[in-house]
């Protein structure tokens, strides 16, 4: 029964009762062959996630904060790869067009997102620009009214396979955030490559690309917000984004959790009481944490403090609980030892994306140092 009540509680066991129907099954062996199955994206949709809390005039479902988070800890417990696919299409590539797009956007590309018919990426980072966004050095210029980029993004989730990407792009590094302007870039645009696919520790079968754009040419009306605002719609994105990512740790802390929780059950030993115990408290204050940030969301009052707590306290906490996990199975033989060192690996993408740990805590000390939490808009620096 849904114990948190209404539209949350809800969504919350229909995501639980998928994603073990849906995701289980394949979940092993994605990460294996280090593919997703080439279905994913209809999946998804077919479960009602790639329109979850968008609005509801482009086909999105209106949902809160909490719900999303919600839906993407259930996702997470059993797949990362799921959870970050809805995560980064939701919260960075759909988000920003449906808040910064004009009408022409919205129903050109937003409505595909939303409907679950396209797959949305988002490309901000590049081999010399990732923390420090506002030094990203990927350029276009104007050729009348088509602006041509070249660059290399790199990190990009889903980047050769999503059909539509967000792209952030300078007219001049010299510039720095005020030269940054985002554009709308769609599968297939001739000049766009994907030039590399990572292999990672974790976070295996989804997708990771390089992008390499050579004169790529992209009209005006593929322009997204304002020129010089990029690095703002992207911040404002991330932003948004960090309680997405926080639900996904937490849902990974959870699952490693379980895994711990069974391995001191089949396999007892002393030392395992203390674990469980700490684990325990971890797991329920990073889950307090993600609760308050998105229900600040959902009220509309400034949320950047809580976001960066959550994000920082619950990927630190899915990476130190499933890494208890793999100790507690003792023996790396056997499928639940398996299962422990996956979602051990996966948890190790948390304090990195969409803004590290050491970032976060940037955040969060700069943010405690003014008087009164600041209001709900972009944030004056560069830092992710
Ligand atoms: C699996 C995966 C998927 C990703 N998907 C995307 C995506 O879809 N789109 C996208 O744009 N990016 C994506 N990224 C990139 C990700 O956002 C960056 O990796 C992240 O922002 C860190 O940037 P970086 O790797 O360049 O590290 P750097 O910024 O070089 O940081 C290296 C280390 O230095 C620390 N550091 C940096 N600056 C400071 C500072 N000022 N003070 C203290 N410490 C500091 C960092 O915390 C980190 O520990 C992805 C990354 C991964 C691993």
């Amino acid at each position: 029964m849904a114990l948190e009540g209404d539209e949350t509680g809800a969504w919350r066991e229909r995501a639980r009762r998928w994603a073990e129907q849906e995701l289980a099954p394949i979940a092993e062996e994605m990460d294996r062959s280090d593919r997703p199955p080439s279905d994913l994206t209809r999946r998804l949709a077919s479960g009602g996630f790639l329109g979850l809390g968008q609005p509801r005039a482009w086909g999105g479902g209106g949902e809160s904060t909490r719900t999303v988070a919600a839906v993407l800890e259930e996702l997470a417990r059993v797949s990362s790869v799921a959870a970050v696919d809805v995560a980064v299409h939701l919260s960075v590539a759909a988000a920003p067009i449906a808040r910064w797009g004009t009408e022409e956007q919205r129903e050109q590309f937003l409505r595909p997102l939303l409907e679950g018919r396209a797959l949305g990426a988002f490309a901000l980072t590049e081999p010399e620009a990732g923390s420090n966004a506002a030094g990203l050095r990927c350029r276009y210029r104007w050729d009348g009214d088509t602006a041509v980029v070249d660059g290399v993004k790199t990190f990009i989730t889903n980047g050769g396979v999503a059909d539509l990407v967000v792209l952030f792009a300078t007219r001049n590094p010299t510039e720095g955030r005020g030269g940054i302007t985002a554009f709308l870039l769609p599968k297939g645009t001739l000049g766009l490559r994907a030039s590399k696919s990572f292999a990672k520790l974790g976070l295996r079968g989804s997708p990771t690309f390089e992008l390499t754009l050579e004169e790529v040419r992209l009209p005006r009306s593929q322009q997204l917000g304002a020129e010089g605002q990029g690095l703002a719609i992207a911040l404002e994105a991330l932003l948004g984004g960090r309680v997405g990512i926080a639900a996904c740790a937490l849902g990974v802390a959870r699952a490693g959790f379980e895994e711990l929780q069974a391995a001191a059950r089949e396999v007892p030993a002393d030392w395992k009481g203390p674990l469980l115990a700490r684990s325990f408290v971890e797991l329920e204050a990073a889950a307090a944490l993600v609760e308050r940030a998105a229900a600040a969301r959902d009220r509309g009052e400034p949320s950047r403090r809580l976001a960066s707590a959550a994000k920082l306290f619950a990927s630190q906490a899915a990476v130190v609980i499933a890494g208890r996990a793999v100790e507690a199975w003792e023996s790396p033989a056997g499928s639940r030892a398996a299962r422990a060192e996956r979602i051990y690996r996966d948890a190790r993408v948390y304090p990195i994306v969409e803004g590290t740990s050491e970032i976060q805590e940037m955040i969060l000390g700069r943010e405690l140092l003014r008087p009164e939490p600041a209001p709900a808009k972009v944030r004056a620096a560069g830092d992710k």
